[in-house]
């Protein structure tokens, strides 16, 4: 089982990388296109361009990408940080913007449905419902069982089955019996 992300250089050329390149090469090309006057103009009477639309599809699929690496592959950190509340709401926020104005392709998220199924349903959250994480019930079942992953040995392809991680499992199992 050997994923790999990938990048497009300057030339366009495809090259190899690891998933921490990967996300530095998201990030920069990101933070380069949102602070471009020609993409996203700031001057009043400026046009945007005719490209715009699919260069904020483009800024999502690959900010969902950093997204799904860290819930794949740096949940078990985002727990011990206590960060996994920013992080799910974050995650939230975004899909459910992306959603509104149909900004990702649902087969490029797919792989990520079983978290976005409870944390972005509508469904009114039952607060009296116990804590228990592990229980009897939970319809979860992951796509595959395998090792986990690590930034330098892994990759990510967001149409390809993974595992989640069983901190992540919990999590779902729990948010699922919340609603
Ligand atoms: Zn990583």
């Amino acid at each position: 089982w050997a994923l790999q992300y990938y990048w497009y250089d300057e030339r366009g050329k495809k090259v190899k990388c690891t998933a921490p390149q990967y996300v530095d090469f998201v990030m920069s090309s990101v933070q380069k296109l949102v602070t471009d006057e020609d993409v996203f103009p700031t001057k009043y009477g400026r046009e945007f361009p005719s490209s715009f639309e699919a260069l904020v599809k483009k800024i999502c699929k690959y900010l969902f990408h950093v997204l799904a690496h860290i819930y794949w592959s740096h949940f078990k950190e985002t727990l011990a940080l206590e960060l996994h509340g920013h992080l799910n709401t974050l995650y939230a926020h975004f899909i459910l913007f992306a959603r509104e104005f149909n900004l990702l392709d649902p087969k490029e998220t797919a792989v990520m449905d079983d978290l976005t199924e409870v944390l972005c349903s509508p469904t009114p959250r039952n607060v009296g419902a116990s804590g228990d994480w592990e229980g009897p019930g939970c319809g979860f079942s992951p796509r595959a069982s395998r090792e986990s992953r690590s930034c330098q040995q892994s990759d990510f392809s967001p149409v390809r089955p993974s595992p989640w991680p069983p901190e992540l499992k919990r999590t779902i199992c729990v948010l699922r019996r919340l609603r």
